[in-house]
């Protein structure tokens, strides 16, 4: 599976807010956003202050864009989740995001297992977890309701899961995933609902550009 490997802050000044792709380093001061708040590139300083009336495909294509850096994914496997999205019974914005929510390198990084999704990512391929005691080393396989995810057996000795259960304790984990800090895993309770999903994300605007 291929993914995003540019220059990661540049897509935060890009969407012209934090999307914290980089763990721990985004409460810095060391956020090239916090340095540089204005978009990437050339003239990119001069368009923080001209004042453009936004159409509605820029802030739908805006938004879009948005979940997919959030997210870590590229447009063509965004678009194929959109459509199982569509093919789903319920509304096609949450069943996107539900989508989203439920990869496995996202659940990782939902239980506090990584520091950021690209970290559950690398993780992930790295084959260091498994899904109902079967290794998998894919992050974008979808996890279900009752799914137990967790830190392989011969991964455990390795310093970073030796030292995982007193990094992730501080860390909170949504209602809709339980974990399990003494046998470093965690399991699905249901579907995240609408307030569990981070709450600068508009499905709705991302409906909206694929309907066009
Ligand atoms: Fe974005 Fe984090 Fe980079 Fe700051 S440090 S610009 S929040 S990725």
């Amino acid at each position: 599976m291929s993914k995003y490997r540019g220059p990661v802050c540049k897509l935060c000044r890009r969407e012209g807010e934090k999307l914290f792709l980089k763990g721990d380093r985004c409460m810095t001061s060391k956020c090239a956003f916090d340095r540089r708040s204005y978009p990437p590139g050339q003239h990119g300083k001069s368009a923080q202050f001209r004042r453009r009336r936004e159409s509605d495909y820029s802030r739908q294509l805006r938004a879009k864009q948005k979940a997919r850096r959030i997210y870590g994914i590229l447009e063509k496997q965004f678009h194929r989740y959109y459509q199982v999205a569509l093919g789903r019974r319920g509304l096609t914005g949450l069943n996107l995001l539900q989508i989203l929510e439920t990869r496995l390198d996202n659940v990782v990084y939902r239980l506090g297992y990584a520091d950021s999704r690209a970290q559950a990512r690398l993780l992930v391929t790295h084959g260091h977890f498994s899904v109902n005691d079967r290794r998998t080393d894919v992050p974008s396989m979808l996890v279900s309701e009752n799914d137990v995810v967790s830190v392989r057996d011969g991964s455990r000795k390795r310093t970073y899961f030796k030292e995982l259960p007193s990094m992730a304790e501080g860390k909170n984990i949504p209602a809709w995933l339980v974990r399990d800090l003494n046998n470093l895993s965690g399991s699905v309770l249901r579907l995240p609902e609408r307030a569990e999903i981070d709450g600068n994300l508009n499905e709705q605007l991302i409906v909206e550009y694929y309907s066009r």
